[in-house]
């Protein structure tokens, strides 16, 4: 019997030359993490790839080949048995491997060599091995340009593996290599999208959700605790910020003009959002605002908004259509559960004719009028009008 393992490419980190070292060991880190609820695994470095090896009794190889799809920083993945470097020991293997895969007629062999004083030569391999196996198994046969099988005979400088079951990994970067972030959570479909971009990015998020109990629902915040659950797949344990806005909301519906309502609690929310990052040491903001898309995300309402803020807030959905949206949003589990019918803060006193070309003076006019009420002065929000609970998820 073979070592059975899994094999994992990272992407990108390949190219970021000083930062490698660090990246990879981010990565190593959160693949321990995402691996540690499913069972006992050892991750050991491979020169350019991690080989993953179930420790304990658990047969839990293929649940982590699947848990491992959904980490950032890998590009590719794909199981493989571990043999001597020795022709009869890859022989051997190979036909394991092969023995193994109850359903295929056509195959292939592929070898490659990074340790280069290995002989036979790669292509000496594909020969060798892909002849034996067709002497060892009867019904099945080459075919170089559409196998169901493809075995890849990798030679590494300390052992070589037979790979099969090839997958694509989820890319990018490893989550907390580039950063730390908020997001402005709401219970709809962009945001979680956008908290999955950046996440994509490398950045660890945290999120930041408004509700305004009475008014929004404990159902509202329960969806917002599963969006974040189901975000978690991708980034981690997170931590949900939830911030009561109420009476600032209420507030701004009876000494503002209806008009630019949804202005002034925006540059409200990122306000706070800001102010929990900075405690959390966090250098940005993310909102899931597409360019257009509804009067507070035209480029004047987005000038207003990001006029509050002076740390950088990404916007990954700025150019993007809402059907593009959506189909990542089902991709990564997330529409579901955002089309569910619960009221967010953002629906309550809608203007029926919001501001579509709001201008700063005039925002700052308005916000002049409540400054006393919700704003100390320096600008910032005055602390007793939220109450502000935090809760790790998952
Ligand atoms: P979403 O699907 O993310 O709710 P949307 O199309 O409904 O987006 P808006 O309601 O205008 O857009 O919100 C724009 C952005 O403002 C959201 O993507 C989110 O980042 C932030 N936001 C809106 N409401 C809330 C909320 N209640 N809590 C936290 N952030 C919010
Ligand atoms: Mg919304």
């Amino acid at each position: 019997m073979f070592c059975e393992c899994i094999l994992v490419k990272p992407g990108e980190i390949a190219l970021k030359g000083l930062n490698k070292g660090r990246f990879m060991q981010i990565l190593q880190t959160n693949i321990h993490a995402k691996l540690k609820s499913i069972g006992q695994f050892s991750i050991t470095n491979s020169g350019s790839v991690f080989v993953i090896q179930e420790e304990g009794e658990d047969h839990a190889l293929t649940k982590a080949f699947d848990q491992l799809t959904h980490v950032f920083g890998i590009s590719k993945l794909c199981k493989a048995k571990q043999c001597e470097k020795e022709l009869d020991a890859i022989k051997l293997c190979c036909l394991q491997v092969a023995t193994e895969q109850a359903f295929f007629n056509t195959f292939k062999v592929e070898a490659k060599r990074i340790d280069k004083r290995f002989m036979p030569t790669s292509r000496d391999l594909c020969v060798l091995v892909g002849d034996w196996l067709l002497q060892k198994k009867t019904n099945i046969k080459v075919d170089v340009h559409n196998p169901e099988l493809t075995i890849t005979i990798d030679v590494r400088h300390d052992y070589v593996f037979c790979a099969y079951a090839r997958s694509e990994g989820a890319g990018g970067l490893p989550v907390g290599c580039t950063g730390k972030g908020t997001v402005l959570l709401s219970g709809g479909i962009d945001s979680p999208v956008a908290a999955f971009m950046m996440a994509k990015r490398g950045m660890k998020i945290s999120c930041t959700h408004f509700a305004s109990p009475p008014y929004t629902s404990e159902l509202a915040h329960q969806k917002v605790v599963n969006l974040v659950l189901k975000l978690n797949t991708y980034c981690g344990r997170t931590t949900l910020h939830t911030v009561e806005i109420t009476k600032i909301q209420e507030t701004i519906k009876k000494h503002c003009s209806a008009e630019l309502l949804t202005i002034l609690l925006r540059r409200f929310m990122l306000r706070i959002a800001q102010d929990i990052a900075q405690e959390q040491g966090e250098g940005g903001l993310v909102t899931g605002e597409s360019l257009g898309q509804v009067a507070s995300q035209t480029l004047e309402s987005i000038t207003c908004t990001n006029a509050v803020c002076s740390l950088p807030v990404f916007r990954p959905l700025i150019g993007m259509d809402k059907k593009e949206t959506i189909k990542i949003a089902q991709a990564i589990g997330t529409y579901d559960i955002s089309i569910q019918p619960f009221a967010d803060c953002c629906t309550l006193f809608l203007p029926k004719h919001p501001q579509t070309r709001p201008q700063i003076p005039d925002v700052v006019a308005a916000e002049q009028g409540i400054k006393d009420l919700l704003l100390d002065a320096n600008g910032t929000v005055k602390p007793e009008t939220f109450r502000h609970t935090t809760e790790r998820i998952g």
